[in-house]
């Protein structure tokens, strides 16, 4: 019998949910390009997770001891599923469980006419990663390739309506060609989010293979972002 999937997997003190491997960016740098390991663990998956498979690997991963917080995260952009990354907050906050959520920033432009940082603050949501990438709209669709247009804008305002909604938002760009992190921090900072630098590895082999593309990783708690 083929092994179950990972959908929750531990990590720098913290629990990591594999919920989705679907994304609205394709990411010159994305890990997914090359490998589907984060921490030891195999994230492939061949079928999307239900919310109730999402609690019990939550419970499970329990087991092993405490944890500082959950983190959506995983291999793909969790607000692709927002209603199930809304009932899963909800029942971690019912059990006073912090949660954060690690985001490209597209919840609204996935999930039209809803106010998604007011849906995931009123849920318990407490912290939110968005990946800014770039401080301007050019090199964000060159890096990021996004399926939307205007996806960089709609980026800030949700990492700007996070905070308005009281989750305690980091914004994060990556060290790369193209991309200047002061101008990254000053518009984070404008926003009143944290900011964090992302420091890109670029794996020798990839470097060797591949053409054209960054095909590096992200160093960090969230290797994909
Ligand atoms: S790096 Fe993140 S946002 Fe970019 S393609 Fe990969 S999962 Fe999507």
């Amino acid at each position: 019998m083929d092994r179950p999937d990972t959908i929750a997997y531990r990590g720098k003190g913290n629990i990591y949910l594999n919920i989705t491997d679907r994304c609205s960016c394709s990411c010159t740098f994305c890990l997914a390009e090359f490998t589907s390991e984060v921490f030891g663990y195999d994230l492939t998956l061949h079928a999307e997770p239900d919310v109730e498979e999402i609690e019990r690997a939550i419970e499970l991963a329990f087991l092993e001891g405490q944890v500082d917080e959950v983190v959506f995260c995983g291999l793909g952009e969790p607000t692709m599923r927002l209603d199930d990354v809304l009932a899963v907050t909800e029942w971690l906050r019912l059990r006073r469980i912090p949660s954060r959520l690690v985001t490209n920033g597209h919840g609204e432009l996935l999930n039209p006419d809803r106010d998604v940082a007011a849906e995931l603050a009123a849920a318990g949501l407490e912290a939110a990663t968005v990946s800014l990438i770039a401080a301007d709209p050019a090199t964000y669709d060159e890096l990021c390739r996004p399926m939307f247009s205007k996806a960089h804008r709609a980026v800030i305002k949700f990492a700007r309506r996070c905070v308005e909604e009281g989750v305690a938002t980091t914004v994060t760009a990556v060290e790369q060609p193209g991309v200047d992190l002061a101008d990254c921090e000053a518009l984070a900072r404008a926003m009143g989010a944290e900011f964090r630098a992302r420091r890109l590895v670029t794996p020798p082999a990839r470097a060797e293979t591949t053409e054209g593309r960054t095909g590096g990783r992200i160093e960090g708690e969230d290797p994909r972002r």
